[in-house]
């Protein structure tokens, strides 16, 4: 199936065409760059007969985010407009034993290695423990995450741990209360810093913290964010913004590059660059002052890693993306519920994935924002 090879589409200095192909003149530049290439894909592809979740690039999913709600208790402006969403309708987002039963085919029968939870907020999900005890008994059992505001973390999260959580990631932009309510238009800061120490009170080593910075609102936190964690052990991330917000109110030239983190950072820190295995992990690490604390940076904008993507997506009303950015999505919840057996759900779980995109194409010309917005994906 692989007659040729051609470099990834992976950041606007490639420039990417519609389809993900880099032009002929650019392709030219990314081969003396040493770019990274993966299989071509093409007319010819034929699908390998595999159970993995393979696409037409020769990538590999293995790791499942399942989005449990599209609802939330904050309303972060890069994220939500502030009277919130037109909310998915209660019969369409799945029940906790429709969502055990596709991540049991997911894991079964696909090879995905590693769930995680996420929404909207999947705290909100009062079953979210039962659906960790029976992800937790699948054999062979995944890796499970949860990816969360805190908010309500402090009274659930020895529960969590102990239904089979293995790894928490906690959402934190800043430490200043102000700014809190002013960009998650919720006075809850101390409620999100309950459930930090919460998490690592219950046995959550590392505990992770996600942070997105916003130009003239919270780009002087990177700095006491950074001495936050270290002081408490929390691993942070910093995460570019992306263009995933209801509103459409992304900017480009607004967005808070890594670069530009990575030089507020250095004000305070040394920062080297850990030598450890990146793998398909999105976060670019750094020791900070010789170690042992990291800090990561997703620059899922300037610098993307979709060469190394292993994602899966599933919505809360059971559609299927194998993209954040996907405009397209497969319809899992109405042959599930009209009786489809796991062999013909598994079917179109592959069948979507091969056709999965080989760059998010945030960076081309023609990018077109998907629809849904990032609480209603899974972030
Ligand atoms: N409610 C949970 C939380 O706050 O972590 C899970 C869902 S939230 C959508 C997941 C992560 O996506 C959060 O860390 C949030 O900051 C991040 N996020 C939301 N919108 C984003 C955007 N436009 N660009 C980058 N990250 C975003």
């Amino acid at each position: 199936m692989i007659s040729s090879h051609l470099p990834l589409c992976a950041g606007y200095w490639f420039g990417c065409s519609g389809d993900g192909q880099p032009s002929y003149a650019r392709r030219v530049s990314l081969v003396s760059l040493g770019v990274p290439t993966i299989p071509r894909a093409g007319a010819e592809s034929v699908r390998p007969d595999t159970k993995a979740l393979l696409d037409s690039y020769g990538r590999v999913a293995t790791d499942l985010r399942v989005s449990l709600t599209d609802r939330c208790n904050l309303r972060c402006t890069y994220c939500m407009p502030a009277k919130g969403l037109d909310w998915l309708p209660r019969s369409t987002v799945l029940t906790g034993e429709e969502i055990v039963r596709l991540i049991g085919i997911a894991v079964r029968d696909l090879g995905v290695t590693e769930v995680r939870f996420t929404g909207g907020e999947p705290l909100l999900r009062r079953d979210l423990e039962a659906m960790v005890a029976a992800v937790s008994a699948l054999r062979p059992r995944p890796q499970i995450s949860l990816t969360t505001n805190g908010i309500g973390l402090s009274s659930r999260a020895q529960g969590l741990f102990g239904a089979g959580v293995d790894r928490v990631n906690v959402s934190l932009d800043t430490l200043r209360p102000a700014t809190f309510a002013e960009l998650a238009r919720r006075d809850r800061l101390d409620d999100v810093l309950a459930g930090l120490a919460a998490a690592k009170h219950a046995g959550f080593d590392p505990v992770k913290v996600n942070s997105v910075l916003m130009r003239g609102h919270n780009e002087r936190d990177a700095v006491p964010l950074l001495e936050f964690c270290l002081r408490h052990g929390y691993e942070l991330r910093f995460i570019e913004q992306m263009p995933l917000d209801a509103q459409h109110g992304w900017d480009r030239t607004e967005m808070i590059t890594a670069q530009e983190i990575l030089a507020m950072l250095r004000t305070r820190f040394r920062l080297d660059p850990d030598a450890g295995e990146r793998g398909a992990a999105p976060a670019e690490r750094w020791l900070v002052d010789g170690g042992p604390g990291t800090v990561g940076i997703i620059a899922s904008v300037t610098r993307p890693f979709c060469t190394a993507c292993d994602r899966t997506r599933l919505t809360a009303d059971g559609q299927l993306r194998s993209c954040l950015f996907s405009i397209t999505e497969t319809d899992l919840r109405t042959p599930m519920r009209a009786g489809a057996s796991d062999a013909e759900l598994a079917r179109l779980w592959r069948d979507t994935m091969w056709r999965k995109p080989a760059g998010h194409g945030i960076n081309d010309p023609a990018f077109a924002q998907p629809a849904r917005p990032m609480s209603a994906i899974g972030g």
